[in-house]
């Protein structure tokens, strides 16, 4: 070998390569004892939660700070983090309060916290090594498999959340009975391929049926009869129509829990008319699916069992930080067979780390992924699944006691059936029109929202303007609802009907 250039030699000699992590062990002690701080203010922060507004607009003087170039020179981290503590946590969703009950958003928990630092720590690829994490998550998925009551055999995966669980259930579903093989043809010279869901179905089936190239008109929209499930007769007839029309049904999706109003379809029927036309049947079951977990609720979701594909939310009714949500597949081939490629660089081996092929790449759309089943095993262990299961139920009876204050109180009017854990109603006034109610309603809304004392959403339920309080909220308590509705009242009466 040559001798090396001087050049090399005097690069050697002030080498000094640069790294993220502290430099020294004065550097990491500093670090710790940041790190010390923020563990024990956000614990406090959580704690003190009931304390704060549930939500306040980010200032402008905030936002003027959040803007401007990308910083190139080093700020000191306790720095930067007082800037977070400025600028950053007072201005947050709000849903961490115990009256959050817009949309439907999740909690989260301060163990599930910590256990995403120690996985963001770890930070492995959870692509399917033969390393712990995928152990972890294939034994969280047995879990959830185990716990919604699904035929053993059931398999899945942790996704980002219920848009994403639903684009992979129907991305199978769309391989698996299309009758041709997509994955090589595409849909050029194909029938046209129909999905059939209630007009109750969130907006992320119609997105996954649009990004799968069926397009918007292929998901047939069925009439829903007045509490708000799917409408079988309306269901039939149009899978008729397709059917003479030389249309190809290939998908039923059922909800289990509808956005607008928690209802659940009749899943068993739903099940049954897909199989009498060999169609996949596709669950959301985004927040409602997880009423299996609770015994006196499981009739509700009777036939979830039966379904090809089920897709739901942890970081909804399992109180998860975001994110993680996902779908169980009872067909493991049909699974593999939509997102399996192997390309010479993922391919295995039967020994080192790579054996066993990257399962889970295989079984959706990201190759790379974080390690987010850590969280819902550490607080499986920790609480104890009964605990989430009586939160569940907790949710809905709070929910049903909600509906009972808005049933006895003159001034309110409850606008949908609340089977489960979402509450639908409206202030009134004797004589005032519809459109004038609405009118009031929304500032209602808006008000209570700015004032910080809840936050309730809203929806529309056959042209009236409704507020809507979705319950996935382990803090909440029931003197919260009754905060709520002399909000609702108080706010009502001062408000002058035009
Ligand atoms: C929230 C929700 C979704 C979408 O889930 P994300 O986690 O927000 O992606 C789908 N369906 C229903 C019924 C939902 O409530």
């Amino acid at each position: 070998m040559n001798a090396p250039s001087p050049g090399l030699t005097v690069s050697r000699a002030r080498l000094a390569e640069l790294s993220l992590d502290p430099a020294d062990a004065a550097e990491w002690e500093e670090l710790r004892q940041l790190g010390h701080l923020m563990v024990d203010e956000m614990l406090d922060y959580l704690r003190t939660v009931r304390e704060r507004p549930v939500w306040q607009p980010v200032p402008a003087d905030v936002r003027a700070r959040l803007s401007g170039p990308a910083p190139r020179t080093p700020t000191p981290a306790a720095d930067v983090y007082e800037e977070f503590k400025r600028d950053v946590l007072p201005y947050p969703t709000g849903n961490t309060h115990p009256r959050f009950w817009g949309w439907v958003i999740g909690t989260g928990t301060p163990l599930a916290m910590l256990a995403d630092m120690l996985a963001s720590g770890m930070n492995p690829q959870v692509a399917e090594f033969d390393d712990a994490p995928a152990v972890v998550e294939n034994q969280v998925i047995g879990w959830l498999v185990e716990l919604l009551g699904l035929p053993a055999g059931t398999h899945g995966l942790l996704v980002s959340g219920g848009s994403m669980a639903n684009f992979v259930g129907l991305a199978v579903a769309r391989n698996a009975r299309a009758g041709f093989d997509v994955r090589e043809e595409g849909l050029k010279a194909a029938p046209q391929l129909t999905v059939y869901a209630s007009s109750e179905t969130h907006s992320s089936v119609r997105k996954a049926v649009e990004l799968l190239g069926l397009g918007h008109e292929a998901l047939r929209t069925i009439p829903v009869t007045a509490d708000y499930t799917i409408d079988l007769k309306a269901l039939r007839d149009a899978l008729s129509r397709d059917k003479a029309a030389g249309v190809r049904p290939i998908c039923i999706v059922g909800n289990a829990g509808t956005v607008n109003t928690g209802a659940t379809d009749d899943l068993r029927a739903l099940a049954r008319i897909a199989r009498e036309d060999n169609l996949w049947f596709h669950v959301d079951g985004a927040f409602g699916a997880l009423a299996a977990l609770v015994p006196d609720l499981t009739p509700l979701v009777a036939g979830l069992a039966e379904a090809d594909s089920v897709a739901f939310d942890l970081h909804k009714w399992l109180y998860m930080p975001y994110e993680v949500g996902c779908t169980l597949v009872r067909d493991q081939a049909a699974h593999r067979a939509t997102f399996n490629v192997t390309p010479a660089y993922l391919a295995s081996f039967d020994r080192g780390i790579a054996a066993g092929g990257f399962p889970f790449a295989e079984r959706g759309v990201q190759l790379s992924r974080g390690f987010r089943a850590l969280k819902v095993w550490m607080s499986f262990k920790t609480h104890g699944v009964d605990v989430f299961s009586q939160l569940i139920h907790q949710n809905v009876r709070q929910a049903h006691y909600l509906a009972g204050l808005v049933t006895k109180h003159p001034r309110l009017e409850l606008l949908a059936p609340a089977p489960l854990n979402v509450v639908c109603f409206r202030f009134v006034v004797p004589g005032a029109s519809d459109e004038a109610l609405n009118a009031l309603n929304r500032e209602i809304l808006l008000r209570i929202q700015e004032s910080g004392l809840a936050i309730p959403s809203q929806t529309m339920l056959n042209g009236k303007f409704a507020l809507r309080v979705a319950i996935t909220n382990h803090r909440s308590r029931r003197e919260d609802f009754d905060l709520l509705v002399q909000a609702v009242v108080e706010t009502g009466s001062a408000l002058r009907v035009r």
